[in-house]
């Protein structure tokens, strides 16, 4: 019986994560509003069940009400800031504690009122509102503190845990979610008496809640995830203060340094890093190696084909460029089909099989992925043997690249 409990959870939380995290990932289409909604609308399953619902489980009796629906709502309230900011997260929050308030104004006015019976037997249990009443606004106020909270914490230990945003979620869930049972087991006892293994049974329920959660997290960002930026880093002080805009300014300044088309970093990227690339080899005593790489014959593509399967070609052989790429190579678009690719810490020889082994991959795939063979010619030079600084190692690769446009294209030039 335990074990069918412990799965029938498992199914709401499964539906529960399914719905919000589809209503927050279509937020850019249908309006943020419709995922708070939602999200604020649940509260009242979420009350009723904690204060009536309770089940057995194998360690303890536990109301879905807290464990799926409460560490549900906290986590949603955490993915949303992840997702959009402290302005945008704050909203459901203050919103959340505002219409408690209101619910428990409400109540204050509706008792006085003289009811009548219309289905048999049914009467308005005002009581068990009351009773509700302290707990609910004790509720409320934890909710508020702990969404502050698990938005700080997440902040807070992205310095320690680094850029895993799972585990970041585990350890922020798990923490806010043990002061919540503290602090809301501290009223019930003292309102209700409620036995010292309630609050152990709701603890594990709600540990366990997490790890189920940043399960589902996990595979959301496996299979689903098309978004970028799952790791915020914003200032703690700023959190909640007027929004800063660095994350976004960083965001912006990352897209800013690739190039559009095709992925790979910028000339302007090139003309900043490269100096800075070659003096750290040449400082450390290693070799690397510059190869500049033209797309043979480019003009006629475009003329034969136009303009747009031009593109796909550039943006196709990008690609083949990026998939031969090693950790130590940097790989920039330095003119309309023309890239450069640096290499540290590879000797000329090794830099001559790495050119051949792409120049081979690109004239071969290129039949499959495109309307016609596409080949590429490649100049080489290597540092410090054909200059210590980048402008005569360019001018050396360029001059070969030259060449090997001369003897016929699709080939090699190295030193
Ligand atoms: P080769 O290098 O083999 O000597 O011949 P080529 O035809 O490639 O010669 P060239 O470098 O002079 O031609 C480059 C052409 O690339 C000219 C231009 O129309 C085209 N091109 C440059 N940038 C883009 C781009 O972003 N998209 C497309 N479709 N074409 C581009
Ligand atoms: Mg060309
Ligand atoms: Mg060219």
């Amino acid at each position: 019986m335990a074990i069918y409990n412990a799965f029938l959870m498992f199914a709401q939380a499964a539906v529960y994560f399914a719905v919000m995290m589809s209503l927050l990932r279509v937020r850019g289409t249908i309006g943020i509003g419709v995922f708070m909604c939602a999200l604020g609308v649940m509260h009242f399953l979420e009350t009723y069940l904690a204060s009536v619902f309770y089940i057995q489980l194998p360690f303890g009796i536990v109301s879905p009400g807290s464990t799926v629906l409460f560490s549900g709502k906290l986590l949603m309230i955490l993915l949303l800031y992840i997702r959009e900011d402290a302005l945008v997260a704050r909203q459901p929050i203050y919103g959340l504690l505002i219409g408690n308030f209101l619910i428990v104004a409400l109540v204050m006015i509706l008792r006085n009122h003289d009811t009548v019976v219309v289905t048999d037997g049914r009467i308005p249990d005002i009581a068990f509102v009351d009773e509700m009443g302290l707990l609910m606004v004790w509720g409320t106020i934890l909710l508020f503190i702990d969404s502050i909270a698990i938005i700080v914490l997440y902040e807070r230990i992205g310095v320690w845990v680094g850029r895993n945003p799972a585990l970041r979620f585990l350890i922020c869930g798990a923490a806010v979610l043990t002061f919540d049972q503290a602090g809301f087991f501290l009223a019930l006892h003292y309102v209700s008496g409620a036995p010292w293994h309630v609050f152990f049974g709701g603890w594990v329920a709600k540990m366990i809640a997490t790890v189920v959660y940043t399960g589902f997290f996990v595979a959301y960002l496996k299979f689903f995830n098309d978004e970028r930026g799952w790791l915020t880093n914003r200032p703690l002080k700023d959190v909640f203060q007027v929004l800063t805009y660095r994350e976004r300014y960083e965001d912006l300044l990352e897209a800013t340094s690739y190039d559009h088309l095709t992925g790979t970093l910028h000339r302007r990227q090139y003309d900043q890093e490269a100096p800075e690339i070659l003096a750290r080899s040449l400082k450390d005593g290693r070799t690397l190696s510059l190869l500049v790489i033209d797309i043979d014959h480019f003009k006629q593509v475009n003329d034969r084909h136009g303009h747009q399967v031009g593109d796909k070609v550039l943006t196709t052989i990008a690609r083949m460029l990026k998939e031969n790429l090693r950790s130590d190579d940097h790989l920039y678009r330095v003119g309309g089909e023309e890239f450069v690719l640096l290499c540290e810490r590879l000797p000329a020889e090794g830099a001559v099989s790495m050119a051949e082994r792409i120049r081979k991959s690109i004239e071969r795939f290129s039949t499959i992925y495109l309307p016609e063979k596409v080949t590429v010619s490649i100049g080489i030079s290597s540092a410090p043997v054909d200059g210590e600084n980048i402008e005569d190692l360019f001018q050396r690769a360029d001059v070969r690249l030259y060449e090997a446009k001369k003897q016929g294209r699709n080939r090699v030039a190295g030193p």
